[in-house]
């Protein structure tokens, strides 16, 4: 590898959402890991963005700014990436706290479901480990773990957790096209999270028309073939590429942070893109007064 080359890591999470990290945690990670920039992403939230932004300061690496949106698009479960969007933006913050709304009501349900099936966990123990505003199964995975009533997390899913297991519980999301113009309006650029995940290509033309600013092409869980495959996808419909480990902490063993490296050429062609954004959305606010 070139000594001279910096990397990003653009898939992070935190405390602030299913992850185990602080952002302190994360960003001494991220250096240790030898990273030049890296971008917090947590679920539904931009919450631990202005304690990670001070922690990298400190470690002198760049911080962009980012979030996780859960969307769907044709019935699919989609995770829509923002970038440099303003983490003030109004708008954002009204919608991220409906969805974390979403979000503790759907703990709720899914509590009452595992009472259902004869497990007496609580929703104020979930919340009390949880100690976020986007609270996920994760969450409750882990309650169900550390109340005794499943070894493991991954038990936790296989038997109550996982889609049609007896305490899934659906979730209102946001489409596609509305989390794109979301991220838009707050000055970023938005980027489809892990499609290799999803294995919905059919869905990637509608969000281009959308406005689809990127692929995740690299991610911990696509092979070599399914990056080069996103990277095709990528350059046919014009679209920039990302890439980051979407590291939880230590939720899922060890931790991942700064297993995928980004050469950081994609970052300022990120950069460049929501700075485009920016200006098309001033253009568009200005001629509508
Ligand atoms: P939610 O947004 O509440 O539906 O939860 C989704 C989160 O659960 C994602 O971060 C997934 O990575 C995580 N997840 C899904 N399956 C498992 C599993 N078997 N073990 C641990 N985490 C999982
Ligand atoms: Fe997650
Ligand atoms: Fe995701
Ligand atoms: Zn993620």
């Amino acid at each position: 590898m070139n000594p001279g080359m910096k990397f990003a890591d653009l898939h992070l999470h935190t405390y602030f959402s299913d992850g185990t990290y602080s952002p302190e945690e994360m960003v001494s990670q991220g250096r240790r890991s030898g990273l030049a920039a890296l971008a917090l992403t947590d679920h539904d939230t931009i919450e631990g963005c202005v304690r990670t932004a001070l922690a990298c300061d400190a470690a002198e690496m760049e911080f962009i700014p980012g979030t996780e949106l859960t969307a769907e698009q044709d019935d699919n479960e989609l995770h829509i990436l923002g970038y440099f969007i303003d983490i003030q933006n109004p708008k954002l913050l009204t919608e991220m706290a409906r969805f974390q709304t979403v979000r503790q009501n759907r703990i709720r349900e899914m509590v009452a479901r595992l009472n259902l099936v004869n497990v007496p966990l609580t929703a104020e123990s979930v919340f009390a480990l949880a100690n976020c505003r986007s609270p996920g199964r994760p969450h409750v995975a882990r309650a169900l773990v550390k109340a005794g009533f499943c070894s493991n997390l991954d038990e936790a899913f296989e038997r109550f957790l996982k889609k049609n297991r007896p305490a899934w519980v659906p979730k209102f999301k946001m489409s596609a096209a509305d989390a794109i113009e979301l991220i838009h309006q707050a000055g970023g650029a938005a980027v489809m999270a892990h499609p290799g995940l999803n294995r919905a290509d059919e869905v990637i033309p509608g969000m281009v028309e959308a406005g689809l600013d990127g692929l995740e092409c690299f991610h911990t869980k696509h092979s070599a073939g399914t990056a080069q495959h996103y990277l095709k996808l990528a350059e046919r419909f014009h679209l920039l590429v990302t890439g980051g480990s979407d590291c939880h902490g230590l939720n899922k063993g060890k931790p991942l942070i700064g297993t995928v490296k980004l050469p950081y050429e994609h970052v300022e062609k990120l950069k460049m893109k929501a700075a485009e954004r920016r200006a098309t959305t001033a253009v568009s606010t200005s001629c509508t007064l």
